[in-house]
C-alpha cells in the first residue's frame, strides 16, 4: 500500500481499452458460426482461413451492434467510416493481418457515466468505439513442449471502447468496466461472459506529480478477464511506479502482463520491440456510408 503522502505526491492516470466480442450469429467477415466452446477447427472457412483470392463481407448485424452501443454512449456515429489492415506474424492469425479500423472508426467520441461507491459521479470520456476481428486461440500443451491452434474464434466479431486517460484511480477503472458489462449485455450484443473471453480489458497506466499538465510514460497491462484483477494489477502498478520514481529511476513504456497468482505484473515486450504494424486501407472492402434512416432505426 502506498502512504497517503505518496498519495498525494503522485497521480494516478489510467486509460483503458476494451474488446467486446459481438454475440453475432456469424463472423464479421464470414459466414462461419460463432459458437463458443465448438470443436476446434469446424469453423472455419476459406475466408477465416486467409485462402488466397478469398475476400471478406461485412456483417450487417455487427455493424449494427457498434452503432448501438457508440449511440447509448453518446457518440458521434461516423457516416462514413472504413477498415484497415494491421499486420504482424503470429500463429494464431492465418492471414497474417487483422482487420480493424484505424484512421475511421465507427464511432468516434462519447461518454460514461458511474457512480462510484461513496456516491460520486464521474464522466469518463471515449475517445473511440471501433470494429475488428478477433484472432483464433493457441493451446499450450499442459504435458509436452507443444501448442496447438483452434481458428475457430478467427474473425469474430469484436467492438473496441478507447477510452480517453481519464480514470483516476482502480475503482474507477473497476466501476467503468461493470458499467460497459452492463451496457453491452442490455443493449442485447455481447453476453458479458469474462470467463470465457467474451469481454477483456487492456489497462495503460501511468503516474505524474499531481497538478502536472503533461502525461508521465505508461505501462500497457494487456487482458484483464476479471474485476478483481484488473484492480488488482492497477493497484500493484501505481505502486511499482511511484517506487521507482522515488529513486530516481525511468519508467519503460512497456507491455506488461498480470500474474494473479502472485498479484504482480511482468514485462512482456518493450515498445522498441514493438511491430510496426503498418496500417493500411483494407482493399477489399469498400467504405461505410450510413443513412441518416438507418442510424435512427437503430
Ligand atoms: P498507443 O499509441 O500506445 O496505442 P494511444 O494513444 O492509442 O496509445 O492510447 C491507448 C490507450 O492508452 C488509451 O486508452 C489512452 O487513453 C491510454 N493512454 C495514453 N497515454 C496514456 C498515459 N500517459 N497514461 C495512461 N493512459 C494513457
Ligand atoms: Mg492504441
Amino acid at each position: 500500500m502506498l502512504t497517503q503522502e505518496l498519495m498525494d505526491k503522485y497521480q494516478l492516470v489510467v486509460g483503458l481499452e476494451v474488446h467486446a466480442q459481438l454475440a453475432t450469429s456469424s463472423k464479421l467477415f464470414a459466414g462461419d458460426a460463432n459458437n463458443f466452446g465448438a470443436q476446434a477447427n469446424t469453423q472455419v472457412s476459406v475466408i477465416t482461413l486467409g485462402h488466397p483470392g478469398t475476400l471478406p463481407k461485412l456483417n450487417l448485424r455487427a455493424l449494427e451492434f457498434a452503432v448501438r452501443m457508440g449511440l447509448a454512449c453518446e457518440s458521434q456515429i461516423s457516416r462514413k467510416s472504413s477498415f484497415d489492415r494491421k499486420n504482424y506474424f503470429y500463429p494464431d492469425l492465418p492471414k497474417g493481418y487483422q482487420i480493424t479500423q484505424d484512421k475511421e472508426p465507427i464511432c468516434v467520441g462519447g461518454n460514461v457515466t458511474l457512480t462510484l461507491e461513496d456516491g460520486t459521479e464521474r464522466e469518463i470520456q471515449l475517445n473511440r468505439i471501433h470494429l475488428e476481428e478477433d484472432a483464433g486461440k493457441l493451446i499450450h500443451s499442459p504435458e509436452r513442449e507443444e501448442s496447438w491452434v483452434d481458428y475457430n474464434r478467427a474473425g469474430t466479431a469484436l467492438i473496441e471502447l478507447v477510452t480517453e486517460p481519464c480514470l483516476r484511480s482502480s475503482e474507477e477503472a473497476v466501476v467503468f468496466l461493470a458499467e460497459i458489462r452492463k451496457m453491452v449485455m442490455y443493449l442485447g450484443i455481447c453476453d458479458g461472459n469474462m470467463e470465457e473471453g467474451s469481454l477483456r480489458c487492456d489497462a495503460n497506466v501511468s503516474v505524474r506529480f499531481h497538478g502536472s499538465e503533461t502525461l508521465g510514460k505508461k505501462v500497457e497491462i494487456k487482458n484483464m478477464n476479471s474485476f478483481r484483477n484488473l484492480g488488482r494489477a492497477i493497484d500493484f502498478e501505481y505502486e511499482r511506479q511511484v517506487g521507482l520514481l522515488e529513486v530516481g529511476q525511468d519508467i519503460v513504456s512497456e507491455t506488461r502482463t498480470f500474474d494473479a497468482d502472485k498479484g504482480v505484473t511482468a514485462s512482456m515486450r518493450t515498445k522498441e520491440e514493438l511491430n510496426d504494424y503498418r496500417y493500411f486501407p483494407e482493399p477489399d472492402l469498400p467504405p461505410v456510408i450510413l443513412t441518416e434512416e438507418w442510424i435512427e432505426e437503430v
